[in-house]
């Protein structure tokens, strides 16, 4: 085997029934997909953190303030901080998928070790796991 048919034998991701087999372009953009996504992510979380740290330095100055601007200013720090921590579950989910990719492992179901699927990675690059027990795993 030369090296570059190893290199090929690497990327090759499970389909489910049907679907047509991964193309090296198609590999390569989940790969960016994920990769930008991680880039976007820390940036988010970054900008939310700068944010919090702004909020919070307000909030210790803030003695003897009109309670309505107290209630806003919180409200927005309890925003920022649910935006810091939904962007923190994205980026490790990403993180996540990335490492199964770079592993081999991409594409099968963590719960069952199905194929996931291409449309549904395509859709959703992160998925880790297939659609029924995605769902089930959510009624739980
Ligand atoms: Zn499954």
């Amino acid at each position: 085997m030369t090296a570059k048919a190893a290199e090929d034998a690497a990327v090759q991701l499970p389909v489910r029934e049907g679907e047509d087999p991964w193309t090296d372009e198609e590999v390569v953009e989940v790969r960016e997909e994920l990769t930008s996504e991680i880039e976007r992510m820390t940036r988010a979380i970054a900008a939310a953190e700068a944010e919090l740290a702004e909020l919070l330095s307000e909030g210790s100055v803030g003695a003897g303030r009109d309670p309505a601007d107290v209630g806003s200013s919180n409200f927005e720090r309890d925003q920022e901080m649910s935006l810091a921590s939904n962007s923190r579950e994205m980026l490790e989910q990403n993180q996540h998928a990335l490492r199964l990719l770079e592993q081999g492992k991409y594409g099968y179901c963590e719960n069952c070790g199905q194929p996931i699927g291409k449309a549904r990675l395509q859709a959703f690059p992160r998925a880790t796991m297939c659609v029924a027990c995605k769902q089930r795993s959510e009624r739980r």
